[in-house]
C-alpha cells in the first residue's frame, strides 16, 4: 500500500461543511471563514510510548489527538470547525489507518469538524493535528484575565486519566471507567462556549491542575489557592486508590482534559445554572489571590504536573 492510497482511504470517509470551498486533494484547502469572526489556530502532537502506550487501540488514538485539540478550543471558548492530520506511520498501514479513522471521525463527526488536509509521511508512529475554530473578537477565553477576588472552578472529575496510566505502569489491570478517561477525553466544547461572558480566564486540564493553573496565574499576574479537599474525584478512582495518592493524581495528574476557569463570586449562580443545563459537574476549587503561583496546603511542596524535556 502506498501513500497515495493511504491518502484515498482517508479522504472517503472525511466529511465536509459549507465553509470548505476546496478540502482533501490540492495543494491546500480553501477555507471561507465568517465575517466578523477570529480564526483560533491550535496544533498538539501525539507520540507513541509519551502520549499513550504503545498498545493503545488505533481507534483511541485517532480519538485522543482529535481530543485533545478539540480541547484547547473549549479553552478558549471557541467553535470548532476544520482540522489538518499529519499522520507517520512505521509501515503503510491500511489497517491502521481504517481504525484511527474510526475514532478521529467519529469525534469530528460529534462536532461538526471537517478534515480539510494534511501530510502521510514514514517514521515513528506520531499523529499531529492543527485544529481550527471561530470566536468572536473580545469574547475568547484567555488565560490572562483572572484577577483577585475570583473564584477557580473545575468541569468534571480529576485524576482518572492519571490514575489509570498510574496502573498500567505498575503493570495492573486498568479500571475501565480510568482507562475510557485515558484513552477517550471528552472535550469540553460545551462548555468553553457557554463560559464566554461569565469566566475571566481559562485553560484545559493537560498537564495537571497545578501545573496548568500556575500558566494562568502567570499570565495573569496573580496567585491562586487551591482547597485539595474541594477537588471532585469519580467513585471509580476513589475505588482504585487511597485518600493520599488520590489526592495528588487529582491535583497534579494530566491528560484529563476538563476546564480550568476563574470567574467573579457574582458569577456563582450562573455557573450553577450552566452546570444543570449540560448535565457537567462544576466544582468551586479555591480562589485568585494576590501573589505569585498556587499554593495548595495539603500537597507536599514542588508538587507539579508533567513537563517535557524536565
Ligand atoms: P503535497 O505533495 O502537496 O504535500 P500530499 O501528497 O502530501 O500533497 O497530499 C495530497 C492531498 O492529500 C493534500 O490535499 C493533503 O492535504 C491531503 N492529505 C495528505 N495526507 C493527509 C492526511 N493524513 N489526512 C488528510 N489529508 C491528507
Ligand atoms: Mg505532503
Amino acid at each position: 500500500m502506498a501513500e497515495f492510497d493511504l491518502i484515498a482511504r482517508i479522504r472517503q470517509r472525511a466529511a465536509s461543511r459549507g465553509d470548505v470551498v476546496l478540502g482533501i486533494g490540492d495543494d491546500c484547502a480553501l477555507l471561507a471563514p465568517l465575517p466578523g469572526q477570529l480564526l483560533a489556530v491550535t496544533m498538539d502532537t501525539l507520540n507513541a510510548g509519551v502520549h499513550f502506550p504503545p498498545e493503545t487501540a488505533p481507534a483511541d488514538i485517532g480519538w485522543k489527538a482529535l481530543a485533545v485539540n478539540l480541547s484547547d478550543l473549549a479553552a478558549m471558548g471557541a467553535e470548532p470547525a476544520w482540522c489538518t492530520l499529519s499522520l507517520t506511520l512505521p509501515h503503510a498501514d491500511a489497517a491502521f489507518v481504517d481504525g484511527f479513522c474510526d475514532g478521529f471521525l467519529a469525534l469530528a463527526a460529534q462536532h461538526g469538524v471537517a478534515l480539510v488536509g494534511g501530510d502521510t509521511t514514514r517514521g515513528p508512529l506520531s499523529v499531529s493535528i492543527t485544529a481550527h475554530g471561530f470566536v468572536a473578537a473580545g469574547e475568547a477565553l484567555r488565560r490572562d484575565g483572572a484577577r483577585v477576588g475570583d473564584e477557580v472552578w473545575v468541569s468534571g472529575t480529576l485524576g482518572d486519566a492519571a490514575g489509570a496510566l498510574r496502573q498500567w505502569q505498575a503493570g495492573a489491570p486498568m479500571a475501565p471507567v480510568l482507562q475510557a478517561r485515558l484513552d477517550r477525553p471528552t472535550p469540553r466544547v460545551a462548555l468553553g462556549r457557554a463560559l464566554r461572558g461569565i469566566a475571566s480566564s481559562a485553560i484545559d486540564i493537560s498537564d495537571g491542575l497545578l501545573a496548568d493553573l500556575a500558566h494562568v496565574c502567570r499570565a495573569s499576574g496573580v496567585g491562586a489557592e487551591i482547597d485539595v479537599d474541594a477537588l471532585p474525584a469519580s467513585d471509580a478512582l476513589r475505588a482504585a486508590f487511597d485518600a493520599d495518592v488520590r489526592r495528588t493524581l487529582q491535583a497534579t495528574g494530566g491528560d484529563d482534559y476538563e476546564l480550568c476557569f476563574t470567574a467573579p463570586i457574582a458569577q456563582r449562580a450562573a455557573l450553577e445554572a450552566l452546570s444543570r443545563a449540560l448535565a457537567l459537574p462544576l466544582a468551586r476549587v479555591g480562589r485568585v489571590v494576590p501573589g505569585t503561583g498556587v499554593a495548595c496546603a495539603a500537597l507536599p511542596q514542588g508538587t507539579v504536573g508533567y513537563q517535557h524535556f524536565a
